[in-house]
C-alpha cells in the first residue's frame, strides 16, 4: 500500500522570523524580557479587542495563574468540561481545587442546561466567614468557579454562561486555548471574541495549536487589575525588584522574548491560517457528505469558528468499521488521525472527583475521529484523505 505522510496538526512556520531572531541573539535578550514579548502581547490583545494580553509559558500555565486570580483557593469546587484536554483540570489540582465534572452536548461544548440544572438541584447559599458563599451539597464545598472549554474551536454559548455564572455568583474562565480567532458575530455587529467574555481567559501557542511559539500561552480580562495580578504572579510574585520582596508565592511563567518573535510572526498568518482551516473543512464536508456512514461534525451558526480541529462520526453500521478500525487503518497509511480525548473523570488520578450525569461525552469518545487539518494542508491532501475514507468503506 502506498504510504503517504499526512500529519494531523502541525506548525506553519515562516522564515521571517529569523531576523527577529538574529536580534534576540545580537542583543541578548533571549529571556523572559525583551521588545517581542510587549509586540506580541500588543497584536493579540488588538486582535481579539481587549486593551491588554500577558504572555506566560504555556496554556497551562496561563490556566494555572487565571484560577489563583480568580480566587480559587485548596478545597474550592471548580465545574469544567469532562471531554477537554487534561490541561483544563491540572492546575485546579495543583492548587487543592476540586473539579466537578460535565457532560457535553451535540457541540462537544459543556451541556449548560445540564449545568443549571445541576446547580439548581446542589447548589446551596449558605454563610460562611459573613459572606454568602454557593455551597455543594454533597460535599459542603464553596463551588467558585466553571470554566469552560471552545471545544476544537467551536464557541460555546458565551450569553448563556454568563447568565448562569450571574444567577451563581461564580467565576468564569475561558479555557480559549484551542479557539484563537473564533468569535460570535452577528451581521453589522461588533466581533466578539472567544476568550473576552468571561473573567479571564487564555489561549496557547503549543505546537498543535493554530498558532504556535513553540510553547507559550497568552491571558487576557477586560479587568487590568486583573492582568496585573496575572503578570505580578507570572514574574515570582516580586514585591520590590531591588530588594527582592515577595509577600505572595508566585511562579517562573513569563513568556520569553524568542517565543514572542515566533508569535509576532504567526499572527501575521493567523487570519490566513483560518482561511485555510475553513476552505479544507469545506472540501471534507462536500465529499463526505456522500460517504454512508460518517458525518462531519458542524461549528455553531452565528460564529466565525476558527475550525481549528475537524471531527467525523463513524456509524459501524452503515460505514461497515468502527472508529477503532477505522483509525488504524488511516494510521497505517500515513495519515495520522486519533481519537477524542480519554474523559476527565475516567483519568486515574480525577476519578476520586465528582462527575454529574455524564451521558453524551461517552458516545463521542467512542465514535469521533479527528482528521488532518493543519493549516499548510493542501486540498490535494484533503483528496487524499477523503480518497481512503471511501475506499476503506465496507
Ligand atoms: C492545549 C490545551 C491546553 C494547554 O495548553 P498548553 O499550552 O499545551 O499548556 C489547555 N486546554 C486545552 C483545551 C487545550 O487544548
Amino acid at each position: 500500500m502506498e504510504k503517504l505522510n499526512i500529519p494531523l496538526s502541525v506548525p506553519n512556520l515562516s522564515k521571517d522570523i529569523v531576523p527577529m531572531i538574529e536580534e534576540c541573539i545580537e542583543t541578548g535578550w533571549v529571556s523572559t524580557g525583551g521588545r517581542f514579548i510587549t509586540e506580541f502581547e500588543e497584536k493579540v490583545a488588538s486582535y481579539v479587542g481587549v486593551e491588554k494580553a500577558v504572555g506566560v509559558q504555556s496554556g497551562s500555565a496561563g490556566l494555572h495563574v487565571a484560577y489563583r486570580v480568580m480566587g480559587v483557593e485548596a478545597g474550592d469546587e471548580v465545574i469544567c468540561p469532562t471531554a477537554t484536554f487534561i490541561a483544563t483540570v491540572n492546575p485546579m489540582i495543583y492548587i487543592g481545587a476540586y473539579p466537578v465534572f460535565m457532560d457535553c452536548d451535540d457541540t462537544l461544548n459543556m451541556d449548560l442546561e445540564k449545568l443549571e440544572e445541576f446547580l439548581e438541584n446542589n447548589g446551596q447559599w449558605t454563610m460562611k466567614n459573613g459572606k454568602e458563599v454557593l455551597i455543594n451539597k454533597n460535599s459542603s464545598r464553596i463551588i467558585k468557579a466553571i470554566c469552560i472549554v471552545h471545544v476544537f474551536g467551536n464557541p460555546i454559548d458565551m450569553v448563556k454562561v454568563m447568565e448562569i455564572a450571574k444567577k451563581y455568583k461564580l467565576k468564569v474562565i475561558e479555557d480559549s486555548a484551542e479557539s484563537l480567532g473564533s468569535f460570535y458575530s452577528k451581521d453589522g455587529e461588533k466581533k466578539a471574541h472567544t476568550g473576552t467574555l468571561g473573567d479571564i481567559g487564555i489561549y496557547s501557542f503549543n505546537a498543535n495549536k493554530i498558532l504556535t511559539t513553540g510553547g507559550g500561552g497568552m491571558v487576557v480580562a477586560k479587568d487590568k487589575k486583573i492582568l496585573d495580578k496575572v503578570r505580578f504572579l507570572s514574574v515570582q510574585a516580586k514585591t520590590d525588584p531591588l530588594y527582592f520582596t515577595h509577600d505572595e508565592i508566585g511562579y517562573n511563567y513569563r513568556l520569553t522574548n524568542v517565543a514572542s518573535a515566533f508569535g509576532v510572526s504567526q499572527m501575521n498568518q493567523l487570519e490566513g491560517f483560518i482561511e485555510n482551516k475553513i476552505k479544507n473543512y469545506n472540501l471534507y464536508k462536500e465529499a463526505i457528505k456522500n460517504i454512508d456512514g460518517l458525518e462531519m461534525l458542524p461549528f455553531n451558526e452565528d460564529t466565525r469558528a476558527n475550525h481549528w480541529f475537524y471531527s467525523i462520526m463513524v456509524a459501524k453500521d452503515k460505514y461497515g468499521l468502527d472508529r477503532d478500525e477505522l483509525l488504524v487503518k488511516l494510521n497505517e497509511c500515513g495519515i495520522q488521525s486519533r481519537p477524542l480525548w480519554g474523559l476527565m473523570h475516567d483519568q486515574k488520578p480525577l476519578k476520586q472527583y465528582e462527575a454529574y450525569k455524564i451521558e453524551k461525552a461517552r458516545h463521542y469518545v467512542d465514535n469521533l475521529l479527528n482528521i488532518p487539518c493543519s493549516t499548510n494542508l493542501t486540498s490535494e491532501q484533503v483528496e487524499a484523505v477523503v480518497g481512503k475514507l471511501k475506499g476503506f468503506k465496507k
